[in-house]
């Protein structure tokens, strides 16, 4: 269910199983591995920007939403 992270400049959603462009990056870090400098980076397409969000925001690793 994890969504795998993609390099950037693929501009594929994160979402496992999906193969649609993405309009979105979400950002996140999670404190109890990361520095908080060091972002991570999920895209989602249209229909996953809510999912991958809500599913940061409920642990508190979303740090935010950018369109790409
Ligand atoms: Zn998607």
């Amino acid at each position: 269910m994890f969504p795998t992270d993609v390099p950037a400049d693929q501009l594929i959603c994160s979402a496992k199983g999906c193969q649609q462009p993405a309009s979105y990056a979400v950002l996140w870090n999670n404190p109890k591995v990361h520095t908080p400098e060091r972002e991570k980076t999920w895209l989602a397409c249209e229909q996953h920007r809510e999912w991958l969000s809500d599913f940061l925001d409920r642990r508190g690793f979303l740090l935010r939403v950018d369109e790409v």
